[in-house]
């Protein structure tokens, strides 16, 4: 029951009683205003008995005594006094009876004569007590006069002799009362509408306040179930996106592992992540980040049937539960789905970001039964999506827990491989796209970790970065780059140019141009046998800071390229603000340059850009003498691809170098 009805009930239950306590007060008050009306009229009846009587009784002799001959009664005589007595008072009517009750006189003499000894009011008064009574009348005879709707009051009083206490007859005087208990009743009415119109008003004061208190009472309790259901919901979901969290992740599946093993049906549990959104939130800033975070969870939210069920697990994971249909074959669908919705370039701030993603799935029961383990699995197989080299998807095989403990162990190889000199550089020669001459080589690492042969850098070059080791490679690749050109040279040979790859983290770095410099320094090779790769999210990074660096380095005489140019983030017209010399066009630009007309696009684009701007554009990946003809006919200066050399060791580069004219065959 609410508070508003409860007041209710009481209020009217309370102005109930008011009103029964009210009115029994009127009723006694009536009661005793009649009582006291009467006597009062009494008393002043009983004077005026005692006026007439002393009027009367001296001059009619022995009045009294009469029993049967009221012959002798002087009536005009008696009326005469009566009438002189009771001018101007409020007497109407006048008896006069005897001991035995007969009528002696009345001013209505009609009822001379007639018996009142079984009145009871006349028995009282022959006992010595006066007697009153109130009556209504609608028709009263009145001394020379008919009265009507009348109060009269009628007191029988009873008449002693001058000189005995003995009781000789009884006078019954009428008074009209009329105007008295008008007036009283008029007063009494007042006071009652009074106090009714008091409790009226005493109860819509309270009904006020009632309604008041319970519309603060009803707005403190929405707001307090507001609150906990705000509660409620903030545990349950993800600010930022506004998708359920982790908790609600773990709940959902629950309920849905119940569901399935109850009615014998597939779980898929897919686990996203977004791929470098690190390097985007430390590059753009944290706002940039979350913005992107929404924008990504708006185009999954699209992709999703509404069946399926997202979740943001924290970070740049999600995970979606995938409960209907026909499974595994339904997931992998969504999975397929989902890549294709995030090809479309992210736009933030003007910034046009490419974003991929990594998945991974796991089935019940197939898989596992337990929530944590579908999960595990899930994330297991995400992880090799990215090993595989992202934006893919994988399904869990009981393989990828061997290798998520494999990559614990490699870590650890890692962290000792510098020390135990198990790093390597291969090099690939870059040749001019009109001559093919060699005009350069990248230098590319290699670990030759033992028992396990030569690893590529994509297997470890990830396992460098999480774990900040990049920064001390980098170093190493960079200082014996510039020691392998100074060989070359001692050799006679021209390497021309010698591209190193530089991650973001190790640009960061304050001390990074110092360390080019003492490279060089240290090999004592000229600064333009060097060029540094970089990418193109670290150019973004603080890019004031960025590009203040990469002046300090072509004032060195360094070169500078970007790499894998058109899979990063920057738009193009960010390319005016840098002081490059070279840009990569990826090679996955390149795989299909014959055939897709997309990719002929993008090509031209940069490359009209390029041209624009006086930059050397160089393409990677070039793999056949199609992809080879098509590049040399654009605004392409160098080629690099396993066309013209895959990457070999440095003693190989010197063979070629000797005969610096490649491919045109193969
Ligand atoms: P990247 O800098 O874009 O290097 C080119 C990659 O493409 C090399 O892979 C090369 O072997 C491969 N490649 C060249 N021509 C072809 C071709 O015709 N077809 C195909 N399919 N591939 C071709 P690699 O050596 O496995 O290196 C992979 C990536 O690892 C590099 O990509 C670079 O980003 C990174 N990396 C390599 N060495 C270093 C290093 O010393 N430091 C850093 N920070 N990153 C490195
Ligand atoms: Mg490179
Ligand atoms: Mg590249």
């Amino acid at each position: 029951m609410t508070l508003m009805l409860k007041t209710n009930r009481f209020l009217l239950i309370s102005v109930l009683v008011g009103l029964v306590v009210v009115s029994s007060l009127l009723l006694l008050y009536r009661s005793m205003t009649t009582r006291a009306l009467i006597e009062q009229e009494e008393r002043a009846n009983t004077n005026i008995s005692y006026i007439l009587a002393n009027m009367i009784l001296p001059r009619v002799e022995n009045l009294l005594d009469q029993t049967e001959s009221l012959d002798k009664i002087d009536f005009e005589l008696v009326d005469r006094l009566v009438y002189q007595a009771v001018m101007n008072t409020s007497v109407t009517k006048v008896k006069i009876m005897n001991r035995s009750g007969m009528v002696l006189y009345s001013s209505d003499p009609f009822q001379v004569g007639e018996s009142r000894y079984t009145n009871e009011s006349f028995h009282s008064a022959i006992g010595g007590v006066p007697a009153s009574s109130l009556s209504v009348r609608e028709r009263f005879k009145a001394i020379h006069s008919e009265l009507r709707d009348r109060h009269i009051i009628a007191t029988h009083i009873p008449i002693r002799s001058e000189n005995s206490q003995r009781i000789n007859g009884v006078f019954e005087i009428y008074s009209d009362v009329t105007h008295l208990f008008r007036t009283s009743m008029l007063i009494q009415l007042q006071i009652g509408i009074a106090v009714a119109l008091c409790l009226l008003l005493i109860y819509l004061v309270l009904f006020k306040m009632a309604r008041r208190a319970d519309s603060v009472v009803n707005a403190q309790n929405a707001e307090r179930l507001a609150a906990a259901e705000r509660e409620r919901y903030q545990a349950y979901h993800d600010q930022l996106t506004g998708l359920p969290n982790r908790i609600s992740f773990v709940e959902r599946l629950d309920e849905a592992l119940n569901r399935a093993r109850r009615e014998d049906f597939m779980v898929g549990v897919m686990y996203l992540d977004i791929d470098r959104f690190k390097m985007i939130n430390d590059s753009f800033g944290h706002d940039e980040g979350d913005e992107l975070l929404r924008l990504a969870t708006r185009r999954l939210s699209h992709v999703i049937r509404e069946s399926d069920l997202l979740f943001r697990m924290g970070g740049d994971e999600f995970t979606v539960i995938v409960e209907r249909g026909f499974l595994p074959g339904d997931v992998a669908h969504l999975a397929q789905r989902i890549l294709q919705a995030m090809r479309e370039p992210i736009e933030i701030k003007g910034h046009f970001f490419m974003v991929t993603v990594s998945i991974g799935m796991s089935i019940y029961p197939k898989d596992h039964a337990s929530v944590e383990q579908l999960v595990k699995n899930a994330e297991a197989a995400m992880y090799r999506s990215k090993q595989k080299g992202r934006n893919q998807y994988c399904f869990y095989t009981p393989e990828m827990n061997t290798q998520a403990s494999e990559r614990l162990v490699m870590e650890s190889a890692l962290q000792q491989a510098i020390g135990n000199d198990e790093f390597v550089l291969h090099y690939q020669p870059r040749v001019d796209s009109q001559t093919s001459d060699i005009v350069g080589a990248e230098a590319l690492l290699r670990w030759d970790r033992p028992e396990h042969g030569m690893i590529l850098p994509g297997e470890f070059i990830p396992i460098l970065e999480d774990r900040e080791l990049i920064v001390d490679v980098g170093e190493w690749v960079l200082r014996t780059a510039a020691r392998q050109v100074r060989e070359w040279l001692d050799m006679g040979l021209d390497p021309k140019r010698v591209s190193v790859n530089v991650s973001s983290r190790q640009f960061r770095k304050r001390n990074f141009i110092n360390l080019v410099k003492s490279a060089i320094e240290e090999a004592g090779i000229p600064a333009g046998y060097i060029e540094l790769e970089l990418t193109e999210s670290l150019l973004l990074d603080n890019s004031s800071h960025a590009i203040e660096a990469m002046r300090s380095l072509k004032s060195l005489g360094i070169k500078l390229s970007i790499d894998d140019f058109g899979t990063g983030y920057s738009s193009l017209n960010y390319l005016k603000l840098l002081p490059i010399d070279y840009l990569k066009i990826d090679r996955s630009f390149i795989s299909d340059i014959t055939s897709n007309a997309r990719d002929v696009a993008i090509v031209n684009t940069i490359t009209t850009l390029a041209e624009e701007l006086g930059i050397e554009v160089v393409a990677e990946g070039v793999e056949t003498r199609g992809q080879w003809e098509f590049l040399r006919g654009k605004y392409c200066q160098e080629l690099q691809g396993y066309f013209f050399s895959r990457p070999v060791e440095a003693s190989e580069i010197a063979q070629l170098l000797h005969r610096p004219r490649l491919a045109s065959g193969q």
